[in-house]
Order: C-alpha cells, then structure tokens, then sequence
C-alpha cells in the first residue's frame, strides 16, 4: 500500500504512515484544536474539540489520501470559564509550546503544509501572537483558521435563528451536535432557572442565560448545513496549500 490506511493519524499503524510518505502521496496535515470546557447545561464539555476533529476528519477525507489529521490538541485556553467547575486550561504559552511541537513533529517527517483547525475562540489570540514565530522557526507551509470563519454573515442569518455564530453553546454549536454527536445534547433534568450558577461577570451571566435559551431552537438539519459549509471551506484552503 502506498497511501494512509485512515485519514486519523492515531488510527494508522506506523508502515501506512511511512510508505506514505516514501511514496509522495501524503501531502499535508490538519492539527485540530478545541478545548475542554464548560458549554453552558445541556452540551458536552468536548465539543470544541469533537467539533474540530469531525470537520477535520471529512476536509481530510475529500482530499483522500493527501492529508492526515494529527492528535487534536484537547485542551486549550479557556481561563475566562475557570469559574464554570470542569474547565481545564492550559496558559497560552503553553498551549502555543505544544502546538508548535506538534507542527514540528509533522515537519520532521517531512510534511510541509500544515493547517490548524481550531474549534474553541479562545485559542485564537494566543495562536495569531505566534504564527509568524512559528513558521518562520518551521519554514513551511503554516496556516491557522477557525472552521466558522467559513461562514458569511448571510449563510448564518439564513440558517440561525438566533442569527448568532459561533457563541457559546448556543444555537450553533447546539446544532452542529445534534447533526454530528446527539449523544453530546443532554437536556434532561436541566433547571436553567434554580442552577446554582456562579458567573461573577454580570455581562457573562447575562450572555450565557441568552445562549442557554438560543440552544433551544437548534436543530440537526441546520447543524448539517453549517457543517457541510465549513467542510468544503476547510478542504479548498488546505487543497490549496497543497
Ligand atoms: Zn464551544
């Protein structure tokens, strides 16, 4: 065989990956990044990252067998939901550190495109500070999206309800989990009203009740919508690194 045996480089053993390489046919990598995180009382603290790697997964597969999509990065930086009980955090130079290395262990084996999918908008600042840094420390082929960045202000106010994407939990990524991961939607025994929240900012609080009651309206179809979009945007940038 001289192609990947799966687009998820954790689900390959090691000779696919190496005749692969040998044979040319692996081009480049998607690193996914999300978070492990709080996502209001219904959503499962994954979905960052269950987000990125699924978008990941089907651009990857379009482009069959060019790209590999790496170990996501499953925690990121999410210090601004500390209050929120089962947030993990890393501190941004952290995160940036592990990030770079895994672009360098891809650079090692002698991938020069590499996009980053990001699924969590934390990420972002402590990623932009940095990526001119990283590429010019890699020299390669080095790019940073958010899969939403897809998304024009049209497409959103045609399938969102709430007109909002991505917020927090709300309608959009709500939706993107019951297209993609229903098992992740969990409304049973939520009693939004008597939780006993502990959300110090006001502004927060009154944000997080919105995208509470915003979660409501999602559905799986517009989910697929939304999905679909942001696939066929991942694949044509990461084609065109190619
Ligand atoms: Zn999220």
């Amino acid at each position: 065989m001289s192609h990947i045996k799966s687009v998820l480089l954790w689900e390959n053993q090691r000779r696919y990956i190496r005749e692969a390489l040998d044979a040319g046919t692996l081009k480049g990598a998607i690193i996914p990044t999300g978070s492990t995180e709080q996502h209001n009382e219904h959503l499962a603290m994954y979905h960052d990252t269950q987000s990125a790697v699924y978008v990941s997964r089907l651009a990857a597969e379009k482009l069959f067998p060019q790209v590999i999509v790496t170990t996501p990065l499953a925690i990121g930086v999410s210090e601004h939901w500390m209050e929120h009980k089962g947030t993990l955090t890393l501190r941004p130079e952290v995160f940036g550190e592990v990030l770079y290395d895994v672009a360098d262990s891809m650079r090692r084996h002698g991938i020069h495109n590499i996009l980053i999918v990001n699924g969590h908008a934390g990420n972002s600042a402590p990623v932009q500070e940095r990526l001119d840094g990283f590429r010019q420390r890699l020299g390669i082929n080095l790019a940073y999206h958010s899969y939403w960045e897809a998304y024009s202000e049209e497409l959103v106010q045609e399938q969102m309800e709430s007109g909002i994407c991505p917020g927090h939990a709300a309608e959009f990524e709500t939706a993107f989990a019951l297209a993609a991961f229903p098992e992740n939607v969990d409304w049973n025994d939520v009693a939004y009203d008597s939780a006993k929240l502990t959300i110090s900012d006001t502004g927060q609080a009154t944000a997080d009740r919105e995208y509470h009651h915003q979660a409501k309206v999602a559905t799986a179809e517009k989910g697929q919508a939304m999905i679909d979009v942001a696939v066929a945007w991942v694949a044509e940038r990461m084609q065109a690194m190619l």
